[in-house]
């Protein structure tokens, strides 16, 4: 038989994989449970969106088979299996996560950033496997077919008999080493294990062959064993339970395995509502952005079940743009199964439960922001850019969500701050909200323009992003106070009567200054005597709407 070749990136995922020093072995299991699962929410959802197909909810489940003599360990389902080309497409590429390129980026970092990033899925089983065959009918079809792969070698591919759609997973345990220990995941008892911490949600029973044992009957002291097909998960999902069952411990693993993250949320939202529209949501925010979080690549949105059934992996239209960070899903009775991607669009329900939704996370970024300053300082300097693109987009129409949830770094308390504390510490006298642009906070910091205003006493936000001062101007005015950058003509320092004195000035220095800007040769438009220096000569400033900085960025950008 001819052995065929893996993609070269598969490949590499492959090497990774069966070399790999990642400690976390055992989620292989959860990995193959939850594609069986997958499998199995694909045809019970062609079941009841199809019409009859004669299948129940009853009929499916997952069964787990330990064989210590031979050491392997098969996984089946009896989900909606797959075909020549299926196995071939899905087992031979990185399915999904693929699209990602394994180039330079990737080049330095840990294996377990990079199996975190790219999400271990079917090839895990290769973290303890020195064999994996996969032997795969699909629903309604005649032929089944064996694939199987002793690694990176390669993998074969025949035609085969099965008696039921469905796929059936078979590893052939690793033998045991000095260091590793292969040999309990032949054990019961372990397996057990791994399915309640992992796998615990999931909605079909993962069954499996238990001896048990039992007083004969009729008598009082005498044991007999026997076996049991036991279900050894809950099934009943996460976001269901009541949030004081659930450990913190349960969340942070579902949330790994189900988002495909290899570190603990920074937030976990639990909410659950009835009335107008009644939903479980259980959202997350990542500690981290995801790699493609700033480009194009990155698709936001929540899962979508409808009474326990996915119905859609990213439903966009759950999110708003500025918190695409978020992960999570949405479960309602109130969502038809049946719905399309174009309906949901205008879905009435769907969305109720998006405005809802998007209260529920501000709020909780807030109540973060009051209480738990440091961490929400770390969410920020992931997502806070996110935040800020939010208020210019749609011409500022989210600005009230959004503007208590900025930091900007202030000159006078050396930290980020929010708006609110800015004008809870504004001098009484102070007319504007300052700010100064830059590379860097040390940069700002030099800059001429910000003596006069430090030395009066005044606060000035200092704003590195790009993004910051587009923001700034979006928002106009913060309780009623205007922003003014430093670099403006006019910083509202000088009564009345200073203005009138440095007016007298100009006129008697008049000459000096035609000349200064003759000498300058067209680089400046005007010179003037400026109020705002303390030590430095002279500075730079914009006479428009637009500040040096941003004009650096407007010419930055592409046109
Ligand atoms: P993911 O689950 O993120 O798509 P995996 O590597 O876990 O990535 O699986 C790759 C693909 O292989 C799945 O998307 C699915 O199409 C297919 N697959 C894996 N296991 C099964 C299974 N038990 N039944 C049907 N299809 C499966
Ligand atoms: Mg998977």
């Amino acid at each position: 038989m001819a052995v065929k070749q893996f993609k070269a990136e598969s490949k590499r995922l492959l090497d990774l994989m069966i070399n790999s020093i990642y400690t976390h072995r055992e989620i292989f299991m959860r990995e193959l449970i939850s594609n069986a699962s997958d499998a199995i929410d694909k045809l019970y959802y062609r079941t009841l969106s199809d019409g009859d197909t004669g299948l129940n909810r009853d009929d499916f489940c997952i069964q787990i088979i330990p064989d210590k003599e031979n050491r392997t360990l098969t996984i089946t389902d009896n989900g909606c299996g797959m075909t020549k080309e299926e196995l071939e497409n899905n087992l031979g590429t990185i399915a999904k996560s693929g699209s990602l390129n394994f180039k330079k980026e990737n080049e330095q970092k840990e294996d377990i950033e990079i199996i975190g990033q790219f999400g271990v899925g079917f090839y895990s089983a290769f973290m303890v496997s020195e064999k994996v065959t996969v032997i795969s009918k699909p629903y309604g079809a005649e032929q089944a077919n064996r694939w199987e792969s002793s690694g990176t070698t390669g993998y074969t591919m025949e035609p085969c008999e099965k008696a039921d759609h469905g796929t059936e997973i078979i590893l052939k345990i690793k033998p045991n080493t000095d260091d590793n220990n292969y040999d309990e995941y032949l054990d019961s008892y372990t397996i057990r294990n791994l399915v309640k911490k992992y796998s615990d949600y999931i909605r079909y029973p993962i069954k499996m062959d238990v001896e048990k044992s039992r007083l004969k009957e009729g008598s009082k002291d005498e044991y007999e064993t026997y076996t049991e097909n036991e279900t050894l998960n809950s099934m009943v999902p996460i976001w269901r339970k009541n949030r004081n069952e659930i450990t913190e411990d349960e969340y942070n693993e579902f949330y790994k395995s189900k988002f495909m993250d290899y570190v603990n949320p920074i937030k976990v939202i639990h909410s659950s509502t009835e009335g107008t529209a009644t939903y479980n949501a259980l959202m997350f925010i990542p500690a981290k952005a995801p790699m493609n979080f700033y480009t194009r690549d990155y698709e936001k949105g929540l899962q979508l079940y409808s009474n326990g059934v996915l119905i859609m992996d990213r439903c966009a239209d759950l999110l708003p743009d500025y918190f695409s960070f978020v992960r999570g899903l949405v479960d309602s009775q109130d969502l038809s199964l049946n719905i399309s991607r174009e309906m949901l669009q205008h879905d009435r329900q769907l969305k109720i439960i998006a405005g809802r939704l998007e209260k529920k996370i501000k709020s909780e970024l807030e109540t973060m922001l009051e209480n738990e300053r440091e961490k929400y300082e770390e969410f920020f300097k992931y997502f806070g850019l996110q935040l800020k693109y939010g208020i210019y987009q749609d011409y500022g129409m989210h600005k009230d969500v959004l503007q208590d949830l900025l930091l900007f770094y202030s000159s006078s308390e050396k930290k980020l701050v929010t708006l609110k504390e800015y004008i809870s510490r504004m001098k009484e006298e102070q007319k504007y909200i300052y700010y100064a642009s830059g590379e860097t906070t040390d940069k700002v910091d030099m800059l001429p323009q910000t003596e006069a205003l430090k030395d009066k006493g005044y606060e000035i936000l200092y704003l590195t992003d790009n993004v910051d001062e587009f923001a700034l101007r979006m928002l106009m005015k913060y309780d009623d106070k205007e922003f003014r950058s430093v670099s403006a003509d006019d910083l509202g320092l000088e009564t009345e009567e200073e203005k009138k004195e440095a007016a007298k000035q100009v006129e008697e220095n008049k000459d000096l200054l035609t000349f200064m800007k003759d000498s300058l040769d067209g680089k400046v438009k005007q010179v003037i005597l400026s109020q705002k220096l303390k030590t430095h000569p002279v500075c730079l400033s914009t006479d428009g709407a637009i500040s040096i900085e941003m004009e650096k960025v407007l010419n930055a950008m592409p046109t």
